[in-house]
């Protein structure tokens, strides 16, 4: 029998422990007192004052599993996820770290013993990367491990330079991945250890903490030189138990059997009912943790995140077949299926119930207008595949409907937003209302819609501001 998800988890864990690092508990989605990043997207982030030394531990080695969330901010994944086997919005991010203790050759050392004897993955399925000019690194897994020059890859800052965001701790990184084989099915010609697809998976990320980058961009050497590392539970997962997409292993699996059976139909039956099963199932994950970390759908920031992440999910059970409320149910499992590890869940059951409900029954007014309507403009435009700014601003300002939603649902069927012929509109409707009531005394009337008017707009413009963020990341 391969290990569980949860047998993997602890195994790391007692690994660590076992070589002097402290088990610390996973810290909140919500970064505490870091207004640098959205959400946690690394094991790091709850020590970043310990490696730019304006904090001191009891230890100098730690390990985590931590709960992890990348959707919008630097790394954002919200796009992939329905599309790779290997990207979730929430996920489990194991680490070590060091706190100026030990360096590279242990970092390496640790890594590659962990998963080659504790997890017993096949060592010449295995290669490696490490950033372009660190031959340091690059000897370590030559000579002291042994790898084959050809499995050491050579890869440039967007690979192999890791940074947390735009400012703080960072440095070059060595990543180990593996190659899955032909059976993942790539349909590119040229599919190498390079291809975006799932087969040459990466595991681990060592990274081997250096600098801290400021405002300007300057890097500033660490008091230390220090570890962090990062590996995805739900990777090594689908390696360990043999099969090539995350969403297979039994971290997933019963969760998108509870979609399946709400939804009456069998998982792999059809692709695009999978799409929307592994969506609902990864984006139920996302809001259980985040509103069980206390973020509230909102218009804007973490909450507006949040509720993109809800109604992607909502709409899909519509795509299912699924009518009326039952994504706080798919919530309501996660949590119990969760909380062994994730204690903080447990007595948030109810809670998270009422946020998701409150959700949905908004959610569910917009969707029955909205997607009649929606439906027939993508006909209309099937030959263009482009959606107006005229009709957006229609759907907008007639129907109410939100332009972020719109947005989704088209991308989702391979269409594009003309965005700038949308704040075309925005703009002429502006100037018209002004004309309209300049000088008949209802000047008042006229303030209130430029207003509104402007609020829409804004909002808009926030959902733009996270696509560009999704765009550098
Ligand atoms: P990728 O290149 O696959 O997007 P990454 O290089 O962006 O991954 P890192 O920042 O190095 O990822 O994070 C460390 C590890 O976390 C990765 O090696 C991988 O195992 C895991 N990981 C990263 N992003 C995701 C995700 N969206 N979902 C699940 N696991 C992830
Ligand atoms: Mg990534
Ligand atoms: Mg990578
Ligand atoms: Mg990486």
């Amino acid at each position: 029998m391969a290990m569980t998800g949860q047998e993997i988890r602890k195994k790391f864990l007692e690994y660590f422990a076992e070589h002097g690092h402290e088990i610390v508990s996973s810290s909140s989605l919500v970064p505490h007192d870091d207004p640098t990043l959205l959400f946690t997207n690394a094991g790091m982030n709850q020590f970043k004052d310990t490696f730019l030394g304006r904090e001191t531990r009891s230890y100098t080695r730690a390990t985590t599993s931590q709960k992890v969330v990348r959707a919008g901010g630097k790394h954002n994944d919200l796009e992939n996820v329905g599309v790779t086997s290997r990207h979730h919005t929430f996920f489990e991010m194991l680490g070590n770290f060091s706190f100026g203790d030990y360096f590279k050759e242990d970092a390496i050392k640790f890594g590659w013993e962990f998963l080659t004897k504790v997890v017993g993955l096949p060592a010449e399925k295995m290669f490696v990367s490490v950033y372009n000019d660190d031959e340091e690194a690059a000897q370590i897994w030559r000579d002291v491990i042994g790898l084959d020059a050809k499995d050491i890859e050579y890869r440039g800052e967007k690979d192999n330079f890791w940074a947390m965001g735009d400012t703080g701790p960072c440095g070059p990184c060595s990543e180990i991945h593996i190659d899955q084989g032909e059976h993942t099915g790539c349909q590119s010609p040229d599919c190498d250890r390079n291809c975006e697809c799932d087969r040459h998976l990466e595991l681990w990320n060592l990274v081997f903490m250096q600098y801290n980058r400021s405002e300007d961009g300057t890097l500033t050497p660490l008091p230390k030189p220090s570890i962090d590392t990062g590996m995805g539970l739900e990777r090594v997962a689908s390696v360990v138990q043999g099969v090539t997409s995350n969403y297979d292993t039994d971290l997933f699996l019963p969760i998108i059997k509870y979609i399946a059976d709400l939804a009456g139909k069998k998982y792999g039956d059809s692709e695009k009912d999978n799409v929307s099963m592994r969506v609902i199932a990864d984006h139920s994950r996302a809001a259980t943790f985040l509103i069980g970390d206390g973020v509230l759908p909102a218009n804007d920031g973490r909450g507006y995140v949040l509720r993109r992440i809800m109604r992607r999910a909502m709409r899909h059970g519509r795509m299912l077949g699924l009518e009326g409320a039952f994504f706080y149910k798919v919530c309501g499992f996660v949590v119990d299926f969760m909380k062994g590890h994730y204690i903080e869940l447990a007595d948030k059951k109810p809670y998270i119930a009422k946020v998701v409900t409150n959700e949905e029954q908004s959610f569910s007014r917009t969707l029955n207008t909205g997607l009649k309507i929606i439906d027939e403009l993508l006909e209309k435009n099937k030959d263009s595949k482009t959606i107006s700014g005229e009709d957006i601003f229609k759907m907008y300002d007639t129907f109410g409907f939100p332009v972020d939603l719109l947005a989704d649902i088209a991308e989702d069927n391979g269409y594009v937003l003309d965005n700038a012929g949308f704040e075309q509109e925005m703009h002429t409707q502006q100037e018209r209302a002004k004309k309209s009531w300049s000088g008949s005394g209802e000047q008042r009337v006229a303030d209130v819609y430029i207003k509104l008017a402007s609020t829409l707009k804004s909002e808009f413009v926030g959902y733009e501001e996270l696509e560009a963020e999704s765009e550098v990341a």
